[in-house]
This record gives structure tokens, C-alpha cells and sequence, in this order.
């Protein structure tokens, strides 16, 4: 195919994955970015405490993906972290997702591994919940009963979303594994791993070819009519909000945001884990410290404190039937222009949904095969 010109709108994971599979097919590529630096939510850098970062809150790659993997592994290397979370429930830290040593310091019982699953059976055998499970609280009380959902997830919930857990897909509950063995990692995955300088540093190198230019404090919807004058593209990749390139045609969608308040202090360390969840206390959801997860040695730490908000930079898309009835309708036009094969649709923003790290770049791979 002769090369094509192609434009790319956003330097995130999926505007630069993009970027780099379409100048090694020989694509002359250019990218647009709205922000002043490149990596959209996955931006990271080095901090006042000596260790580095994530401006946009904790990110952890994993994959099964092998593809995946090893295409990143072209443009960094990667630690060796497993991802560690704990969350504050009555006053104790106790292992997060759910797991035997949770349940047993939670009750102050001692029980063994081959216990749990009877013990989570009876549990859930008094609560009342709907079978199958249609939403986020059905779906986790199908698993763990009443008493750990209240405990762990429904006031977390309430405050990452501002929505009832009985209006939220039951999709967002399948994130959190429930354990009946004694492994506290949060992700099993096959590979786990942050890259070794950061994420802004790995999508830099993404971006780095002879075929690719970058141009920041550049945005599409300011000038679009020049972005998309007929004849300039060959094709045109777009990572933003979903309702956004088609002037909210279908109706809003909500993407959730959070506001991050960082800490520095002058002490080594200050929680056991990278990340502490606060379900019942505190208006904040979680504190991350960075320095678990890259190992940096400093005399310093910096944390992130995460306080949900609707308004800000986007980061999550909401879940809702409302949302997804009308993702649907933009769901089908994306279908035609992508049929067309002058417009693609990739990430979390644009494609409306909740994907985690390798699964935006699986779906690049896929739609630009
Ligand atoms: N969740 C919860 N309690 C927790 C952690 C997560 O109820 O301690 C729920 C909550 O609804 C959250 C969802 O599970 O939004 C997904 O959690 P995850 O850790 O994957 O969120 P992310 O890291 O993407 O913010």
C-alpha cells in the first residue's frame, strides 16, 4: 500500500502505540497533543522526594498479552514490581483484593485455604441479591456476601463514582478478583511490571521515528476544519472523549475524574503497601506511595492522596446503563466511519471504556492490522 498520511489525535498510550505501528508500516505520521507533554494519563516524572511520580494516579502495567508485552519491552525495560494494595477497614490494614489471610484477620478466625470457599458459600447464602447479578453490588455480594461488600466496596464505590452500586455495570465488579488462597498480589497476570524511568519515558521512545512529528498545545477541536480539510489525512486516529468528536450528536457521556493532592514528606516511608484503600473513612479513596513500586531509595516519600470529582481531566468512563445505552448509538456511527476506513477509535476515552493499560494497546494492534 502506497503510504498514507496520518494524524493523530492525542500522545497517550493509544495515540502513541498507534503512532509507532503506522510509521513501521511506512506511514508518515503526525501527532497532535492537547497537553504540553506527551503520555495523557499515564504521565509520570521525577518529584521533589526523589522518586518519580504518576501526575495522573497509580498505574501498574500487567498483561497476559504476550504481544503486548514484548511490544513495550522495545521501549523499555521493566522492574519486576507486584502490585501490593491494603485497605483500611475497621481500623485494621488488611490484604486487598479479598484473600484467606483478609478474611481470617477481618474475623479474628484461623482458618485454612481450603476453608475459604465454604466460608464465602455460607456468607453469601444469607444475602439477599439477584441471581445472576446485574449490577456491581449484586455482583460482588454473589461472591462474598453482605458483610465483606459493605465492609470493602460499597462506600468505595459510592465515592469513586458518585452513583449507588446498584446503578453501575456489573462489568466494573470483575476487576477485583476474589481469592480463596493467600496471594495478596492485586494483578496475577503472566507479566507485571513498571517501566524502569517511567511511562512518559517509554512513550517517548514510541514516538521517536523518522516518520512521526509531534506537535504539542495543540488542539483538534480548535482547528478542525483545518485537521480534517478533505484530501490532508489519509487517515485519521482519534484517542479523545467519544462524545466530543461528534459534538455530544447521542447525548453526554460521563467520564469521571479525580483530584490529586500530592505529599511530599521527609520520612522513608509511610504506609506498608504502594496503595491504601480508605472504603469507610476519609472522603479521599485511596493514598498511593510511589517509591514501593519503582524500589527508588530516598530519605524522602511522595504520596497521592485521590479524591473523585466529575469535573477535571477525564480519566474513567462511567458504567451505567444510562452511558452505555447511548455509547451504543455512537457506537454504531464509529462503526460506519471506521468501516469507511478514514477514521479510527482507540483508547479508553474514545472507545467508552474501562481498559486497562494492555488492553488499549491490544486494541490498536487490532485495529490497525
Ligand atoms: N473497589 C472497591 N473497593 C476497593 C477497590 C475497588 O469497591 O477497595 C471497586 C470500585 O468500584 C472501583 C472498582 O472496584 O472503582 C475498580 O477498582 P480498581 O482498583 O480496578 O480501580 P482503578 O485502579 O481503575 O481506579
Amino acid at each position: 500500500m502506497a503510504m498514507r498520511k496520518c494524524l493523530i489525535i492525542g500522545a497517550g498510550l493509544a495515540g502513541a502505540t498507534a503512532a509507532r505501528l503506522l510509521a513501521e508500516k511506512g506511514d508518515t505520521v503526525h501527532v497532535i497533543e492537547k497537553q504540553p507533554h506527551v503520555g495523557g494519563n499515564c504521565y509520570d516524572g521525577m518529584s521533589q522526594a526523589g522518586v518519580i511520580i504518576h501526575k495522573y494516579g497509580p498505574h501498574i502495567f500487567h498483561t497476559n498479552m504476550t504481544e503486548v508485552w514484548d511490544f513495550c519491552q522495545r521501549f523499555a525495560d521493566f522492574n519486576f514490581y507486584q502490585h501490593r494494595v491494603m485497605s483500611y477497614v475497621d481500623g485494621q490494614l488488611l490484604p486487598f483484593p479479598i484473600n484467606r489471610d483478609t478474611i481470617c484477620q477481618l474475623f479474628g478466625i484461623d482458618i485454612g485455604i481450603r476453608e475459604i470457599e465454604g466460608f464465602l458459600a455460607d456468607e453469601v447464602a444469607r444475602s439477599t441479591y439477584k441471581n445472576p447479578p446485574e449490577n456491581f453490588r449484586d455482583a460482588v455480594i454473589s461472591q462474598v456476601g453482605t458483610y465483606l461488600y459493605e465492609k470493602f466496596f460499597h462506600n468505595y464505590t459510592r465515592k469513586q463514582w458518585a452513583a449507588e452500586p446498584e446503578s453501575l455495570s456489573a462489568e466494573i465488579a470483575g476487576r477485583i478478583p476474589i481469592r480463596y488462597n493467600r496471594d495478596n498480589r492485586y494483578f496475577t497476570d503472566l507479566y507485571q511490571g513498571l517501566p524502569i524511568g517511567g511511562y512518559t519515558h517509554m512513550i517517548k521512545n514510541m514516538l521517536d521515528h523518522p516518520s512521526i512529528t509531534l506537535e504539542l498545545n495543540a488542539d483538534y477541536f480548535l482547528a478542525r476544519s483545518e485537521y480534517d480539510k478533505p484530501g490532508k489525512y489519509d487517515l485519521k486516529v482519534y484517542t479523545g472523549k467519544l462524545d466530543s468528536y461528534f459534538d455530544e450528536a447521542y447525548g453526554r457521556l460521563d467520564y469521571r475524574s479525580v483530584k490529586f493532592d500530592f505529599r511530599y514528606l521527609d520520612q522513608k516511608q509511610f504506609q506498608p503497601a504502594a496503595v491504601v484503600n480508605y472504603p469507610n473513612d476519609y472522603a479521599f479513596t485511596r493514598i498511593t506511595e510511589f517509591k514501593h513500586m519503582t524500589n527508588e531509595q530516598s530519605d524522602k516519600t511522595a504520596l497521592c492522596i485521590e479524591y473523585p470529582s466529575a469535573d477535571g481531566v477525564p480519566s474513567y468512563v462511567v458504567l451505567n446503563q444510562e452511558n452505555i445505552g447511548k455509547r451504543q448509538a455512537y457506537f454504531d456511527h464509529v462503526h460506519d466511519l471506521e468501516e469507511q476506513g478514514g477514521t479510527l477509535f482507540v483508547g479508553r476515552l474514545a472507545e467508552y471504556r474501562y481498559y486497562n493499560m494492555d488492553q488499549v494497546i491490544a486494541s490498536v494492534m487490532k485495529k490497525l492490522k
